[in-house]
């Protein structure tokens, strides 16, 4: 039976030694992190998830300001808003609660932002750093993911990693941090071939496909450690529940440990998050 790597207990790990740096950065430098966080439109995820991430600042006493913007919000807009933000000193993050309406590029929007205050880590010139293992701010789900493999398993060198999944949030990221730590990376996608037996190779597997319960237990290796990035809600005999990507209750019985959906990569998604924005703030005045 797989040991389930509680998310949860970590990210609290991570947050409190975060609440520390942060009373440490405003007693000795006066110093407080801040982000802005900006949501157009009236989503309802994009408004939990916003309300979630404001939460988390106000706990670990990060300066989060709110940014609400009509849904009709032109491109130009947006764009204006940036720029404001990127040229006050007192914002460090720059967060674009994505998606955006239709009528707004979100590439544009990503890459809009100033590299060092992109606390995300889409940006191109993020994306360049983190592929040239130049690390600047990465991206928070891939991160977070990163850590709990570490932190379970240690040395990560030399191990078979398989990311099912090839978005520019997850997969590649995912597959440039684990090449970071010497693995041997393979990136699965839809037109892979033979899919369950490329997962039964992984060492690691990273399932980050956004289908529910997808990976099926008999494609883990046995031992393997496996990281669910998938949020799914499904309708469970009348009742609405989140899943991940991977049969959890097949995989427990091949895997050596998983983590569980809730409670595992999306608490560690937030927390880190929270890292990046104490990261740049330091970086933004000559911490680090
Ligand atoms: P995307 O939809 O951008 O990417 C999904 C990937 O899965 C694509 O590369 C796609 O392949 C691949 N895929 C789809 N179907 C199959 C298949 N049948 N076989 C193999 N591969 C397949 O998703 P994201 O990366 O944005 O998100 C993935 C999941 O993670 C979602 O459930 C999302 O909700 C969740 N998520 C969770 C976060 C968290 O904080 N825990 C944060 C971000 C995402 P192809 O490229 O060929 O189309």
């Amino acid at each position: 039976m797989a040991t389930i790597i509680d998310g949860k207990a970590f990210a609290n790990k991570v947050s409190e030694k975060l609440a520390e740096e942060v009373k440490q950065l405003r007693a000795e430098h006066g110093l407080r992190p801040c982000i802005a966080v900006v949501l157009v439109g009236e989503d309802p995820a994009s408004q939990v998830y916003v309300r979630n991430k404001i939460k988390r600042c106000e706990e670990l006493d990060i300066e989060s300001r709110e940014h609400r913007l009509d849904a009709a919000t032109s491109q130009e807009q947006l764009l204006s808003l940036i720029d404001e933000l990127n040229n006050d000193s007192s914002v460090h993050g720059i967060l674009v609660q994505l998606p955006v309406p239709d009528q707004i590029d979100d590439a544009a929007v990503i890459n809009a932002i100033a590299a060092h205050k992109d606390v995300d880590g889409f940006n191109v010139a993020n994306v360049g750093a983190l592929s040239t293992g130049n690390n600047l701010l990465v991206p928070c789900t891939p991160l977070g993911s990163l850590m709990m493999l570490e932190d379970h398993l240690g040395d990560l060198s030399g191990l078979n990693a398989v990311i099912v999944g090839r978005s520019n949030i997850v997969g590649k990221p995912m597959a440039n941090l684990l090449l970071q730590k010497h693995c041997t990376v393979t990136i699965a996608h839809s037109r892979t071939r033979d899919l369950a037996d490329v997962c039964r190779r992984a060492d690691i597997l990273v399932a980050a496909v956004g289908r529910p319960q997808f990976i099926q237990g008999d494609w883990i290796k046995p031992g393997a450690t496996v990281i669910d990035v998938g949020i799914n809600r499904i309708d469970d005999n009348g009742k609405s529940r989140l899943v991940g990507d991977v049969d959890f209750d097949a995989a427990i019985e091949h895997a050596g440990a998983i983590t569980p959906v809730p409670g595992g990569v999306g608490p560690m998604t937030i927390a880190c998050l929270m890292h990046n924005t104490v990261r740049a703030a330091k970086q933004q005045n000559g911490l680090v």
